[in-house]
């Protein structure tokens, strides 16, 4: 099936419904809160008499200033509706489990596709963002569905940060001009910039910590463990502990780079972030239980043991483009 296929059998299938459920990933994201969102604000303008619903009890500080979400639904509703999940690869990352009730399930996603899911799927791993899809169904659909600056908002949010600010590879003329059709609908960038980048006194300190503390292998992986005792030192959240990944970009020669978060659960689990320019790295990330996209993944290691193995084969796999390849910076 093209593209254009998928999106017209994704259509459909949300015509046919007056009760629609949309879903997305754990550990929320701009993208995933901007495609669900943006999803349904659109649907909602353009269908008012159908009731499409997003049931997520996840909370986001960074996201907060997009607004809360505050539906509910009793399983009679799950039961009659139709699941249209964004912006997630694999059914078990889905945040509300319950999308197994519904009657039919929709695929709307651009990553990896790992694991095929839904009655209908519309998977383009090309691009940049599951935003800019779902700007590309407004473009597609213009004549049909109704937009507003509210949901190009969302959309264009989503958009902005997944693609590292347009500065990813993904990002091509298409990006830019889908997100053109979102500016057009009035979204005011200054505030929405102000909520991306200012930060608190707290996470400054923080920031400052993490480059004392961050050290590089030998062959350019940037890496830093945050344990809980220095996410209590300095007050902050598992969340924004979780940034620090975006600290450690930005070394010449550091062509991959890695935070690990302890979590604090019962399992000791340490939550690994794993980011590299130029070169690959999920497949280190599907090394140790993750995932994701091939300059950004994630994935999930229980000690110290299997933290240094994965720096190892990090360092390994930049060692090894480094030497097959000219160029990198
Ligand atoms: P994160 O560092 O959590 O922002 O993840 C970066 C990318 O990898 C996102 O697109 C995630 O969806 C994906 N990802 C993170 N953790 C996993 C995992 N355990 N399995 C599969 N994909 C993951």
């Amino acid at each position: 099936m093209t593209n254009l296929q998928q999106m017209n059998a994704v259509m459909d299938k949300i015509r046919q419904y007056d009760k629609i459920l949309i879903f997305r990933h754990v550990r929320l994201d701009g993208d995933c809160v901007g495609s669900s969102k943006g999803l349904q604000r659109l649907l909602q303008l353009t269908w008012p008499r159908k009731d499409i619903r997003l049931v997520d009890y996840q909370k986001s500080d960074f996201l907060a200033f997009l607004g809360a979400d505050e539906d509910e639904a009793d399983d009679d509703f799950y039961r009659e509706a139709l699941a249209v999940v964004v912006d997630t690869a694999c059914t078990d990352r889905i945040s509300n489990q319950k999308f197994k009730l519904c009657r039919e399930l929709v695929k709307i996603d651009h990553h990896i596709n790992n694991e095929p899911y839904g009655d209908v799927m519309w998977v383009e791993e090309e691009r940049s963002s599951c935003c800019e899809m779902i700007a590309r169904l407004y473009e597609a659909f213009q004549d049909e569905l109704v937009i507003d600056r509210e949901a190009a908002t969302y959309i264009y949010t989503g958009m902005v940060t997944d693609s590292g600010r347009f500065r990813f590879e993904g990002v091509c003329g298409d990006t830019m001009r889908l997100a053109g059709l979102m500016l057009d609908q009035g979204v005011k960038t200054e505030p929405l910039f102000a909520n991306l980048y200012l930060s608190d006194f707290a996470t400054l300190k923080f920031k400052a910590a993490v480059y004392e503390q961050m050290q590089i292998t030998e062959n350019g992986v940037a890496h830093v463990f945050i344990s809980r005792e220095m996410q209590k030192e300095f007050g902050i959240t598992l969340e924004t502990a979780s940034t620090a990944v975006s600290f450690l970009e930005g070394i010449k020669g550091c062509l991959s780079w890695i935070a690990f978060i302890e979590s604090g659960d019962a399992e000791g689990s340490i939550r690994v972030r794993l980011r590299s320019r130029f070169m690959a790295i999920n497949t280190v990330a599907e090394k140790y239980r993750g995932g994701g996209h091939a300059c950004a993944s994630g994935s999930t290691v229980y000690n110290q043991q299997e933290m240094a193995a994965l720096i190892a084969d990090a360092d390994a796999a930049v060692k090894e483009y480094k030497e097959s390849h000219e160029g990198w910076l």
